[in-house]
Order: structure tokens, then sequence, then C-alpha cells
């Protein structure tokens, strides 16, 4: 699996990639680059030179609030990340957005399992049981509001909303749906998604995406699943 991540890597750093909020860039002497996909003209940076210092960038957002879900829109700016081999690249990606890369490999390799809310919602046990008798109507409602691009989860949805193949929401744009948008360019903009694959960066070079994969619904998710059923 290893390999195959550096492999996944490699194929999609040409110049410069996105993943989720985060740009990076590779160096002249073979190193990286990491910074928030909005700071990249800034130069008032903080510079970090650690791995481990990405798990202290991606616990809390700009106002210093602790981020549970971590491919939410709100990674915290003004920093860079300086690393010198893949190794490094892929263990600070794998701390800003954990699982997300090696679900990524699975899913090109046609290997990623996806489980469907019903499924997930009907094997919780405890004070989670009850968040099978949530509705379709208010799933629509909640995976509408709470998975969003803008302000929710930058993830894309593979999971359906049960095992005949409903889709997840049908209030959400089929684009949160497809590997191919960039969901982080559409976090910025409600309702929508923008192409993985686009000039949007300013140095003119075409910035691919590794999309953040959501093969199964979150525990957080599920969370909210009984609020909803509970009336809280
Ligand atoms: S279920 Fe997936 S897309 Fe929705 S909030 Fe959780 S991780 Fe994000």
């Amino acid at each position: 699996m290893a390999n195959s991540i550096e492999r996944a890597l490699e194929s999609a750093l040409v110049d410069c990639f996105h993943i989720g909020q985060i740009l990076v860039r590779k160096t002249n002497n073979d190193g990286f680059v990491l910074c928030h996909r909005d700071d990249h003209a800034r130069e008032d940076l903080q510079t970090f030179w650690n791995t481990e210092d990405a798990v202290d960038i991606a616990k809390y957002d700009d106002a210093g609030n602790y981020r549970p879900l971590k491919t939410a829109p709100n990674l915290q700016h003004s920093w860079r990340m300086e690393l010198g081999t893949w190794e490094e690249l892929k263990c600070a990606l794998d701390y800003f957005y954990p699982g997300r890369l090696a679900a990524f490999v699975a899913w090109k390799s046609g290997q990623l399992r996806t489980t469907s809310l019903r499924e997930t919602l009907n094997r919780q046990s405890g004070m989670y049981r009850v968040a099978a008798k949530i509705s379709d109507t208010q799933i629509d409602d909640l995976v509408a509001d709470f998975c969003r691009s803008s302000g929710g989860c930058l993830r894309t949805i593979l999971w359906k909303r049960d095992p005949y193949g409903t889709v997840a929401s049908t209030k959400l744009p089929k684009e949160k749906f497809d590997p191919a948008y960039d969901q982080g360019e559409a976090s910025s903009q409600p309702g929508s998604s923008a192409f993985a694959e686009a000039p949007a960066d300013k140095s003119n070079l075409a910035t691919a995406t590794i999309p953040l994969l959501c093969q199964e619904p979150c525990n957080l998710l599920v969370a909210e699943c009984r609020k909803v059923v509970k009336g809280e």
C-alpha cells in the first residue's frame, strides 16, 4: 500500500496539486512545499519542517476552535510546510486528512468498498440504535446540510443511502458525488463544484486534485441522525 500511495502521489504531482484545502508544490531540489490553497501568494507564512507539526495545524481552525472533522473546509491559514521526501509528504498529508490517501489508492484500483447509510445506521448499538429511525426525507435534508462542501465537508460522497443504490441526498449537486470535481474549490461556491483539472492557480500551472473520498458515513453524521430522530 505504501508504494502505491507514493505512485499515486507521483502521478498527481506534475508541478503541484490540491488535496482538500492544501496546495502541494514540488521544489527544485525534489522536496515539497505545502500551504493552505488560499495562501499560495502570501510571503508572511510561518514555516514548519516536521511532519508532526501537521497534527497541530490540523487540530484547530483560524479562531482556535477544535476541528472534529478533519475534512471540514475550515483548515487554518498562515502556515507553510517544507518537506524533503515523498515519505514525509505522505505522512504529513495523512495527518491532515487521515486515511484519505489510502482510500484514493484503493478507489483508483477498484478496491474501495462502500457502505450505505442505512447499513451503517442498522448496525449501531446502545444510544445510537435509535438513529436508524430517521426518515428518507430527514436524510435528504440532513446530508445536504451536514455533508455539503460549502461549510460542511470536502469529501466526495461515494456511499448510497441504502443497499438499493438510492442517492445519499437528492438535495446535493451531482458534483458532490463525482471524484472528478474539486470540492475544495466548491467550498467557496455554495451549491456548486468546480472541475478538478483546472488552471486555478494564479501561476497558470494546471493544478490537479486528489479527491477526499467518503466511502462510508462517518460517526459525526450518525450522531447527527440520532439528534434528528430525537428532535434535538
Ligand atoms: S459522512 Fe462523509 S461527507 Fe458526510 S460529513 Fe462525514 S465524512 Fe464528510
